[in-house]
């Protein structure tokens, strides 16, 4: 790789870290060849981050954007136009490129893409588009594909990208749109949900439908849509994020809304916070998040009893529900709907479902939820098994939130059987 395109490369996938929309971190040392350096090495990981496709396997991608350039000025982004910082962009054969030569050496599994907007959101998305179509219909790309795409684009541009993308995002970015006033001003938080409504359209279309010959319509972003959110960059509380996850999650049927904390970018604009948001903030509300999605939970219920409607950080949020609902404690492993036991601190979703199949012909008992792998200190004062019962002063006691906050809680309890 040319020195030119290198230091693209390095300018592009650095800007790229801030969406949250596809990472877990970046990928860990995979050393292509003895002695190689930079990026064929991927010692360093420039531009590969871990990523999930919708059936749960992590893949590696090339998360990248296409220019660090921005019409825009939104406060909280480092590729604003207001922003002082050394600007790049690629050209579609050059991400075409680069994306085949990653692939085919191994290094990646798919392209994340994303990119700030030049001259009109139209000219970008097309660039988008025709880089997935190339990488596609050109070359037969089989690898993941993961656009951002823009929401006050041609809604034909949109369409089109989902007939070469796996999964398209457009992030929301904050969650009222009196934030994006403040923080965004050239976007309309109407523009953006209706863009994801025309895709959640397109989208059913094409699972749902068949031609006139009876044959079904082509794929179109199969892996469905997600969104962003950046938490603390504004003074919305977490209930006012959690109500807008539940719903978008119920209105535009996304997959996954992301959480990512705010932090002080370089040349940050004087409006925002001089802090970043606490990291344990987004963790707790990624919880929350799961809580909503998969154990029956709602929005009141995880924020019952806190204070200024922010989710509790010594707890994760179910630990904070059972503390303040003791009364509904303790459940009997072997007897409970599966609702109940979903609301049991350290009891997980593939658990309980475990739980359900071996009590249709056996009693459970406390040894078999050790082998279950279930965090026994956390569970204890909360169930009862086939041959255990906590006493009464665990459940009563007021040190109850104190130990739960401790790493170890079994140990704490080791002398309360
Ligand atoms: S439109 Fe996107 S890239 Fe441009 S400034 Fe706003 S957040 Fe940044």
């Amino acid at each position: 790789m040319s020195d030119k395109m290198l230091k693209k490369l390095k300018i592009l996938a650095d800007a790229a870290k801030y969406d949250a929309s596809c990472a877990s971190g970046t990928a860990g040392k995979r050393q292509a060849n003895k002695g190689d350096k930079g990026i064929g090495s991927l010692t360093g990981g420039t531009g590969i981050c871990h990523s999930f496709t919708p059936d749960g396997r992590c893949i590696s991608l090339l998360k990248i954007l296409m220019t660090n350039y921005c019409i825009y000025d939104c406060h909280y982004c480092i590729n604003r136009i207001s922003s002082n910082v050394k600007r790049a962009r690629f050209t579609v054969q050059e991400v075409v490129d680069l994306t085949l030569n990653f692939y085919k050496r191994n290094y990646i599994e798919g392209l994340f893409l994303s990119s700030g907007i030049i001259n009109t959101p139209d000219y970008t998305m097309e660039s988008m588009v025709k880089i997935a179509k190339s990488l596609r219909l050109d070359h037969g790309f089989k690898g993941y594909i993961h656009l951002k795409t823009i929401p006050n684009a041609a809604p034909e541009l949109q369409e089109e990208a989902g007939l070469y993308a796996d999964r398209l995002s457009i992030n929301v970015e904050l969650p009222t749109q009196k934030s994006l006033n403040k923080f965004a001003p050239e976007k309309d938080l109407s523009e953006i949900t209706g863009a994801m409504t025309k895709l959640k359209n397109k989208i059913t279309e094409h699972k749902t439908s068949k031609t006139y010959t009876g044959r079904r319509l082509p794929r179109f972003a199969p892996g469905g849509q997600s969104t962003q959110m950046i938490i603390g960059a504004d003074g919305a509380n977490d209930k006012t994020i959690l109500k807008s996850s539940v719903n978008l999650y119920q209105t535009q049927k996304l997959r996954r809304v992301y959480y990512s904390a705010f932090s002080p970018i370089p040349d940050s604009s004087p409006v925002l916070p001089l802090k970043p948001a606490p990291l344990i903030r987004e963790h707790r509300l990624y919880q929350a998040d799961w809580l909503l999605r998969f154990y029956g939970f709602k929005v009141d219920e995880i924020l019952q009893g806190t204070k200024d409607d922010m989710l509790n950080m010594d707890h994760d949020p179910k630990m904070s529900w059972a503390l303040k609902n003791r009364h509904m404690f303790p459940i009997d492993i072997n007897k409970a709907d599966k609702l109940l036991l979903l609301r049991v601190p350290g009891l997980g979703a593939r658990t309980v479902h475990k739980i359900l199949s071996i009590r249709r012909y056996a009693n459970i008992a406390w040894e078999d939820l050790a082998k279950m792998r279930v965090p026994l200190g956390k569970i204890k004062p909360f169930i009862t098994t086939s041959d255990y019962n906590p006493p009464a002063y665990l459940l009563d006691s007021k040190d109850l939130g104190q130990v739960m906050k401790q790493p170890n809680q079994l140990e704490l309890f080791t002398t309360a059987t």
